[in-house]
């Protein structure tokens, strides 16, 4: 074989190998930025199912001091706001469950059962509730959804938004309530739609809900 055949042949094997190996590194790249961004959702979705299953465990409280206090109203506030957290819990956790990863809920301390707070008033849960839950909602500024949108996970996103959106309801309603000065003002009744936990005062409310397209005739009533 002629000199100049031999390097070519030496340089096509060189050039080959030099291919396949950056294939390698880069498809090894992707698959860790592929399983990053999975862990990233899931990891969220823990958050997420975590915070709300502690905070359904709160209102729980706070609507059993509720009835202690005779409010009847609140006492419905807290068991429907209880509910669309437990149904936030629900909808992350199946998420989980399709990313072939387990949901459990956090241990049940006696920080996340009884509250100090549940010894003080309704008027005092009320207050202290609508500080925590604003904070969170102004700490979070939607940023799990935005995760997921960029990992092009179209279905977490919309349970993320869903959940966004059912926490700024949850604002909304404390702020009326706390407004109520008397829980002689008449009894407050709520809704709770049984698919994203969005929530509603009977008195006002969408016949088809804004985030799951769910009829009225299927929410809860508390
Ligand atoms: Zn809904």
């Amino acid at each position: 074989m002629k000199p100049r055949n031999i390097a070519i042949m030496f340089f096509c094997i060189f050039a080959g190998a030099a291919l396949l190996a950056t294939l390698h590194v880069r498809s090894k790249m992707e698959g860790r930025s592929m399983e990053s961004q999975w862990q990233t959702t899931i990891d969220d979705l823990q958050t997420a199912s975590s915070a709300a299953y502690i905070q359904s465990l709160h209102y729980d409280a706070y609507a059993r001091q509720a009835a202690i206090d005779h409010d009847a109203s609140r006492e419905h506030l807290f068991q429907a706001l209880a509910q669309s957290e437990r149904i936030h819990e629900q909808m992350c956790a199946r998420a989980l469950k399709l990313f072939g990863s387990s949901y459990t809920p956090p241990e049940a301390t006696t920080d996340s059962t009884t509250d100090t707070d549940t010894t003080t008033t309704t008027a005092g849960n009320l207050s202290h509730t609508l500080t925590s839950v604003r904070t969170r909602h102004r700490l979070s500024q939607g940023s799990a959804a935005t995760r997921a949108i960029e990992s092009g996970n179209r279905y977490v996103a919309r349970i993320f938004i869903w959940i966004d959106g059912s926490n700024r309801r949850h604002i909304e309603l404390l702020e009326h309530s706390g407004r109520r000065s008397s829980p002689s003002e008449g009894v407050m009744e709520y809704l709770v739609c049984p698919k994203c936990g969005n929530i509603y005062h009977t008195a006002s409310y969408d016949i088809y809900c804004p985030f799951c397209r769910t009829h009225y005739s299927d929410f809860k009533r508390f």
